[in-house]
């Protein structure tokens, strides 16, 4: 499984056209998922800096990747791994990657003090971490769709010569793009700080965590054969149910994505119906998303290839639960329609985005369902925003 996971990373680095967001720069990457790290100075009185450091690492990169960081105590002289350094107000990482490894002062993160508001403390050692890993910054890609205030940055003086690997289009919500005016994101602490692209762009590289739903890595599970958006959690925004009815040899299932306005989709549950309907084969043909009502609960219903509809109910406090309605609940469940393109705005800035289902695509070489989402533009045009699928 391990092995498979290098080939397809290796593919994809073949197929640029196929890659997800984030830019990694060549022969980069750590050859392990386990990274150490240690401070360089360990006096009590940059102690809130550590912690804030950590708690944000360990939410963003850490808990979204199989990435594991150890240590986190002080540097010996010939430690290894990623070497943090507080205290200047200039953060920095002196080489991408690998290549800081075990390198003295290697990560300098700024003190508190130098930065006034809390949240770019919390973003700085997420996207100092980023390059820590390989990633390049989002704005110095080789590619036209650089917002203009990007633009102006890299002409102002500040040097960004990187050779990193051209992938899909500008991500203005990764945490890789550092230019002023473009982070609409919200930093508050608790919040997600990658989007959703720097996600699939870090598993590609890295693989998934455990926990992860879309580490299904099987082929012909047409994931993505049919697709419904609905705000199932009624915060106001679209979540996303994807089909998948070759799922477990034509048992079918469908994947809940909860939605965030600048963060896309992520991860988040698994639907298999379990002994609700007899005889159901291929669930996920179709799927649908009926918001909440007033008991505060969703439901998806789940189409079959023998007509039967099933019915989850999702619950969401006090914590998230599914539930299968019995089949004598609903007599007259409606099958849902198979839908496999929708238009909506979903980053609330007034353009039709796109999402697409691609039952069987192409991710380098290699069959796989994939779901690719596109942001409108005002020309009209949509632009590749993100994609993930079964091969991630
Ligand atoms: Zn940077």
């Amino acid at each position: 499984m391990k092995r498979l996971q290098v080939i397809l990373v290796a593919a994809l680095v073949l197929a640029p056209g196929a890659l997800p967001a984030l830019t990694l720069t060549e022969g980069s990457a750590w050859p392990t998922t386990t990274i150490p790290v240690c401070w360089e100075d360990t006096q009590s009185r940059f102690l809130q800096e550590r912690r804030l450091a950590r708690k944000a690492i360990r939410a963003s990169w850490e808990q979204e990747s199989a990435l594991v960081f150890t240590g986190w105590r002080k540097c010996q002289p010939r430690s290894r791994g990623i070497r943090i350094r507080i205290g200047s107000q200039h953060p920095h990482t002196k080489a991408r990657g690998k290549a800081v490894d075990g390198v003295r002062d290697g990560m300098v993160l700024p003190a508190l003090w130098a930065l006034a508001a809390l949240s770019v403390n919390v973003k700085t050692p997420v996207h100092e971490m980023g390059h820590a890993l390989g990633f390049g910054h989002e704005f110095a890609r080789p590619d036209d769709a650089v917002p203009e205030q990007c633009r102006v940055i890299q002409r102002s003086g500040i040097r960004y010569a990187e050779h990193d690997l051209p992938l899909t289009g500008f991500d203005r919500d990764s945490i890789m793009v550092g230019c002023a005016g473009t982070a609409q994101r919200d930093l508050s602490l608790g919040l997600p700080l990658l989007s959703a692209a720097d996600i699939y762009g870090l598993v590609s590289v890295y693989g998934s965590a455990p926990h992860n739903i879309l580490d299904t890595g099987e082929d012909g599970d047409l994931f993505g054969a049919s697709l419904a958006l609905g705000d199932l959690d009624g915060d106001g925004g679209d979540d996303l149910a994807i089909g998948a009815p070759g799922k477990d040899g034509n048992r079918g299932a469908a994947y809940l994505f909860r939605g965030h306005r600048f963060q896309g989709f992520r991860p988040w549950r698994k639907l298999q119906p379990e002994g609700v309907i007899a005889g159901g084969t291929e669930w996920g043909r179709s799927v649908a998303i009926a918001g909440a009502g007033d008991d505060e609960k969703g439901r998806v219903l789940l189409g079959a290839a023998d007509g039967s509809t099933a019915v989850a109910v999702i619950s969401l406090k006090p914590e998230a639960r599914v539930d299968w309605l019995p089949a004598t609940a609903t007599p007259d469940r409606e099958l849902p329609e198979t839908v496999r393109a929708i238009d909506a705005d979903l980053d609330g800035d007034g353009l039709p985005d796109r999402v697409t289902g691609l039952a069987s695509g192409i991710i380098g070489g290699r069959t796989a369902g994939l779901v690719q989402v596109e942001r409108g533009m005002a020309n009209g045009v949509h632009s590749a925003w993100y994609r993930f699928g079964q091969a991630y």
